[in-house]
């Protein structure tokens, strides 16, 4: 797993070529609120949007959400995390 915080490639497979921004918690209003904590993570089109991506892939969708809300419950609480985004993926 690459840093989360390098933004010149991406997260999955560390490819640097057509990057694009995904919304770690999506639907019903949880990607505004993705925008605002900075949930949103670098990913090339492949491993965004290909047949073996995030948003067709489960097991990567949720291993993503896991990632990102352990990264914000170091600096907050679950409950915080949970009054936000509604509930828990840990
Ligand atoms: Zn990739
Ligand atoms: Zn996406």
């Amino acid at each position: 797993m690459a840093k989360i915080d390098v933004f010149d490639c991406c997260l999955i497979c560390g490819s640097s070529q057509g990057l694009e921004r995904h919304h770690v918690f999506y639907g019903s209003g949880l990607r505004q609120l993705s925008e605002k904590h900075g949930m949103v993570a670098v990913l090339c089109h492949r491993c965004h949007r290909g047949g073996h991506g995030v948003h067709f892939s489960r097991t990567l969708d949720l291993m993503l959400k896991r990632l990102f809300q352990e990264r914000f419950e170091e600096e907050h609480s679950r409950e915080e995390f949970m009054r936000v985004f509604g509930r828990s993926w840990l």
